[in-house]
């Protein structure tokens, strides 16, 4: 047992106990927050932006203040605003989540200033972990293992090369008030350095307001290695074993896992003793994470940071502590209540992140209205930490991230093939994921074989992103089986679906036919039913087909004496499904001629993609000429204007300045002159 008894407070200034708690945050981590403060029986305030009107966390909350602009920095990164709406709602505490506040020390001071509790660390603790060298100095006195490097206060040119060439190439310049990989460049020769340090201070001064950067050793095939830690109010401090999240595209984590398994048990006490050292070196309270990289021998410290991270769940599921309980009764003053030996490590524990973005196109964030949102049951190990839901618009302003999938389980290899079920029957329609991606990731044999390093998806990307399946019998069978499954339901309540009045009698058998349009080929089968049983007539074949209803909303298709579980999903023209060969999603060609031309929008002003509206470019009344300036549209951070399209009146905007807007709206009435 390790308890660290520094001066034992009990009566902490700044902790307290608290009935009502506001989490300054969005997306799946607010509702998270909400989610255990609940279960606490506390009160909970969600904060939103005028882009989250609808979310998932606002509905959550109990109550929810709307800050502004969906700009952060009229929402929620807006200081004022969200002491005042504490303040408004009775909130005696504040949860800043990750991200956007949450190693803001200014913000954990206001709320100080305000009496408000800050389920975190105090503003000092955060100052001196908050700068990488500020924290890299307190580390070398605390006899931490850092990495070798430069982490002084000069930072003129000379001091800087001469430090480096001390080191020696390859090195890693650094962003001191770093984060999110930004402001880093490796340099592997003397020649690079000069244009390497210029570029990484203008990154740096940009994104953080601070160019100060130090230097470290480059540990070449490094593994991210990281400590979760909890400290309370009366100087007792646990670590709840390692995490390793080695599997990062461009120095950001894709999939975490606990334990890491590259560390033995010894190394695995040396690492958590490190880190138990590190936190105790500023009497650390608050769940915070120290981070290491490592050679795959030894490790070397790299930075703390000083709130909840993104991949806290896999510590919960090998662990059996909820971190947000522990935080909120480390915020109440409370001691921790388990010591160090009472925390056992229970198996192996792995989460994906899935983002809305599009892995074949270089990540391009996506973004747009969830029309379909299925996951699987949280059973069997499995845990969805969502942040949206079906109907739900991901807009272009905030972090793509949707959910994270983690799966649990006696040892790592089912602990894989369970999160990887999890990401292979999960259904997103309407927007692009990386789901595909992190299936392809956590199945390929070097990931499973633990041969990783931090540069593996970038070596590996082509693997990784390849072309999916060709569209074979079974996609067609399961695309017809999900359109008449989708028609039972509708004719049920519609009388006169085009299913029952379009005639499908044809020379005495009934038949139906489907074209199917799927990347730029067209695929047309026939329906064929027989007596008792039916047919499939692809390419002259005939293969005998069935279908029926399942569990759950799936569908068994039988197709030559195989039967399948599939799902389907049909929208107007588009059919979505899902088979062991993957997903695929094709037009549906109708062949009762209903394709309607009315969000083409030849003769309307209509959001051609899902976007923003960045400016309005005329008034209502207006009389405009053809091919007039409209409304200009963001869209995938490309601005594209509307034009008329022929001359007329305004006689409506149907938006303003800051609306998220889905694809084939109309954002513009125009009454066409009279000739
Ligand atoms: P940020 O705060 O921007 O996330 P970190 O210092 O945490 O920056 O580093 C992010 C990632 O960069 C690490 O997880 C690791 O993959 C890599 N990295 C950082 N320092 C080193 C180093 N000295 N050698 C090799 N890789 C490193």
């Amino acid at each position: 047992m390790e308890l660290s008894v520094n001066a034992a407070r009990t009566d902490h200034p700044l902790y307290r106990r608290f009935g009502t708690l506001l989490i300054a945050n969005r997306g799946e981590i607010a509702c998270r927050v909400i989610r255990t403060a609940r279960a606490m029986g506390i009160r909970t305030v969600a904060i939103y932006s005028e882009a989250d009107r609808d979310a998932l966390h606002v509905a959550m909350a109990d109550d929810a203040v709307l800050l502004g602009q969906a700009h952060a920095r009229d929402s929620y990164l807006n200081i004022d605003r969200i002491i005042e709406a504490a303040q408004k709602t009775g909130a005696e505490a504040i949860h800043p989540g990750y991200g956007f506040l949450s190693e803001n020390a200014e913000f954990a001071r206001r709320c100080a200033q305000a009496g408000i509790v800050f389920v975190g660390p105090t503003a000092d603790m955060m100052e001196a972990m908050g700068s990488k060298s500020g924290s890299k100095a307190l580390m070398e006195r605390a006899g931490v293992p850092l990495v070798p490097g430069y982490h002084g206060e000069a930072q003129d040119d000379a001091t800087l090369t001469e430090a480096a060439d001390k080191i020696g190439f390859p090195i890693l310049v650094k962003a001191s008030a770093g984060g999110g990989g930004r402001g880093m460049r490796v340099v592997r020769t003397a020649e690079e350095l000069a244009p390497a340090i210029v570029s990484a201070k203008r990154e740096a001064k940009a994104a953080f307001g601070d160019d100060r950067m130090l230097i470290e050793k480059y540990v070449d095939n490094p593994r991210h290695i990281e400590v979760q830690i909890i400290g309370d109010s009366h100087g007792n401090l646990l670590s709840l074993f390692e995490r390793e999240c080695t599997l990062q595209r461009r120095h950001q984590k894709v999939i975490e896992e606990a334990p890491s398994p590259t560390l033995n048990p010894a190394q695995r006490e040396a690492v958590c003793a490190s880190a138990r050292k590190a936190a105790a070196a500023v009497s650390y309270v608050g769940a915070g994470t120290i981070e290491f990289v490592s050679d795959g021998r030894d490790v070397f410290f790299i930075e703390m940071n000083t709130r909840l991270q993104v991949e806290h769940p896999v510590t919960e599921l090998i662990t059996g502590v909820d971190l947000v309980e522990l935080q909120l009764r480390v915020a109440f003053g409370e001691k921790l209540p388990m010591t160090q030996d009472q925390l056992v490590l229970n198996g192996h524990a792995i989460e994906a992140r899935v983002y809305a973005e599009n892995p074949n196109k270089n990540f391009m964030p996506s973004v747009g209205r969830i029309k379909t949102w299925r996951t699987p049951p949280e059973a069997d190990g499995l845990r969805i930490d969502a942040g949206y839901r079906e109907g739900d618009t991901v807009s272009p302003n905030y972090d793509a991230m949707l959910a994270k999938v983690i799966a649990w389980a006696p040892t790592r290899d089912v602990a894989i093939d369970r999160l990887n079920r999890g990401l292979e029957e999960t259904d997103v329609r309407g927007i692009v994921t990386n789901i595909p991606f992190l299936s392809a990731l956590v199945t390929h044999p070097q990931v499973r074989a633990n041969a990783i390093d931090t540069g593996f998806i970038e070596r590996e990307l082509a693997a990784l992103t390849t072309q999916r399946a060709a569209f074979s019998d079974l996609e067609l069978a399961a695309c017809i089986a999900a359109i008449v499954q989708s028609e039972r339901v509708t004719a049920r309540t519609i009388i006169g679906s085009p299913w029952q009045t379009a005639g499908w009698m044809m020379a005495g058998t009934r038949q139906r036919s489907f074209v199917f349009r799927e990347e730029m080929q067209e695929h047309k089968v026939t329906l064929r039913y027989g007596r008792g049983s039916s047919v499939l007539v692809v390419d002259g074949r005939e293969i005998a087909f069935d279908h029926a209803s399942g569990e759950t909303g799936d569908i068994h298709v039988t197709l030559d004496g195989v039967q399948s579980r599939v799902t389907g999903v049909v929208g107007r023209h588009e059919v979505y499904v899902r088979t062991r060969n993957g997903r695929f999603e094709v037009h549906w060609v109708d062949p009762f001629g209903m394709e309607d031309e009315e969000q083409s929008g030849a003769d309307r002003v209509v959001a051609p993609l899902p976007g923003t509206v960045v400016a309005l470019l005329v008034e209502e009344g207006a009389t405009v000429e053809k091919g007039a300036a409209i409304v200009t549209l963001e869209v995938m951070k490309m601005e594209q204007t509307l034009r008329a399209p022929f001359a007329g009146k305004v006689i409506r905007l149907k938006c303003k300045v800051g609306d998220i807007v889905q694809e084939g709206v109309e954002l513009a009435e125009i009454e066409p002159a009279q000739p």
